[in-house]
């Protein structure tokens, strides 16, 4: 191909300049644009509302360009003008503008800032102008696709918890396998094609999922992404405490013992159930918040549950509290939904009071990837409380309660069950 530079009097001019305007790296120019131009129509990407119209392009389906991966696919535009009947007389030039923007492009790519449209800097252009959508992406070994709208896809998996790797905009073997992995978990056909049923399936996806921050997705994802069942999911139990500190006391009764209890109930009433569950520490010792935290993203815990009991100054104070992260600017959808259950099954099966759920910024649950509650189960200096931490029925109780929000946890509303009768949801009827 030619080069192109300042000065340049050519009729891939203007072709460059709809490919920089596009890019968001020129203004939309008042001229006239060329008709001719292909610049490749998002299907449904956000772009300036003025940017040069596209030709015939915009159907979901027919903006697939079916040119394989070589990666010359809808490239037929930019250096490829050999039938235009433009003369170099009425070809656009090659201006300061224009120079100024393929420098600036150039710079925000990371190569050598010349000015001129060379074989780079085209491949470059041809990356960058990929939007999500408009051609067919798979893995290809010998000539993987490489491009933006690479990139986007490789994001978007990301942030709703597939591994990808790192997001390089080239469509290589992992990026395969998370594609696989999606689709496997939307139901979809596990092809490895992001087609247009893929892409429907991740907008869809990232609409239903709430809060549209990233960690929020990502755990949410996370779940949905278990599959069809229960079984496997991992709970982590976080004793509040062990060894030589004992938490709160009061007599015989200490929190560090009430809690050990509660949690062996917890563990052994999940494995029952075909759910995995680990204790982040040993009765032996009492880690650091975050090292509790660590343990649990370690494990790749899907859900976590701490359990503590409160004192106060007031023997008045009595009830059950339930903690997810969260602060004045947003919280964990899932975390906050998770201590909801929580507080209503514990409540429905007890005679505590209901002291409802907060959200917290503690390090416990602003450092677990997972969706984290801390349960304050009731105060051992409330005569009733203590009456009930004492016996074994309520331990028992509170047991069977924390698998029942698990479990709830997983199932869309309509299928909520009544409270207290157990099964396995199946995820799938979600979607
Ligand atoms: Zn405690």
């Amino acid at each position: 191909m030619k080069l192109l530079r300042h000065g340049d009097r050519d009729p891939s001019v203007a072709e460059a300049r709809a490919a920089f305007i596009h890019l968001g790296f020129l203004p939309v120019a008042p001229r006239q644009q060329s008709s001719s131009s292909d610049v490749d129509a998002p299907a449904d990407q956000a772009r300036p509302a003025s940017a040069p119209d596209s030709v015939g392009t915009t159907d979901s389906t027919g903006a697939y360009d079916s040119a394989g991966a070589a990666g010359s696919g809808g490239a037929a535009g930019l250096g490829s003008t050999a039938g235009s009947t433009e003369t170099s007389d009425t070809a656009e030039l090659f201006d300061r503008e224009l120079d100024n923007a393929v420098r600036a492009f150039q710079q925000s790519r990371g190569l050598s800032v010349d000015g001129i449209i060379g074989p780079d800097t085209f491949r470059a252009i041809e990356e960058a102008r990929r939007r999500l959508g408009d051609r067919l992406l798979y893995y290809s070994v010998t000539h993987p696709f490489v491009g933006d709208d690479v990139a986007a896809l490789q994001e978007r998996l990301s942030n709703m918890g597939f591994d990808v790797g790192r997001a390089d905009g080239i469509f290589g073997a992992r990026t395969d396998a998370a594609v696989r992995d999606f689709q496997r978990n939307r139901g979809l056909d596990p092809d490895g094609l992001c087609g247009p049923r893929t892409l429907r399936e991740l907008k869809r996806l990232e609409r239903t999922v709430t809060g549209g921050r990233p960690d929020v997705l990502r755990e949410s994802v996370r779940l949905l992404a278990r599959g069809p069942s229960l079984l496997g999911m991992v709970v982590a139990i976080d004793p509040g405490h062990g060894g030589d500190d004992p938490g709160v006391t009061n007599g015989p009764l200490c929190e560090r013992d009430l809690m050990a209890d509660l949690a062996s109930r917890l563990e052994a009433r999940l494995l029952a159930s075909g759910l995995e569950a680990h204790l982040v520490h040993g009765p032996h010792e009492s880690p650091p918040e975050a090292e509790r935290a660590a343990r649990a993203n370690e494990i790749g815990a899907d859900l976590l549950v701490s359990l503590h009991v409160d004192a106060s100054g007031s023997s008045q104070a009595q009830g059950v509290s339930t903690y997810y992260y969260g602060h004045a600017r947003g919280s964990s959808a899932v975390g906050e939904r998770f201590a909801l259950l929580v507080q209503r099954e514990i409540i429905s099966r007890t005679d505590m009071v209901d002291c409802r759920a907060h959200p917290k910024t503690w390090e416990l649950l602003r450092r677990t990837r997972m969706p984290a509650v801390q349960i304050d189960l009731g105060y051992l200096t409330n005569t009733h409380d203590v009456a009930a931490l004492a016996s074994t029925e309520f331990r028992a109780a509170v047991a069977e309660a924390l698998l029942a929000a698990t479990q709830r946890l997983f199932l869309p509303p309509e299928q909520d069950p009544p409270t207290g009768q157990l099964r396995v949801p199946r995820i799938t009827a979600r979607a």
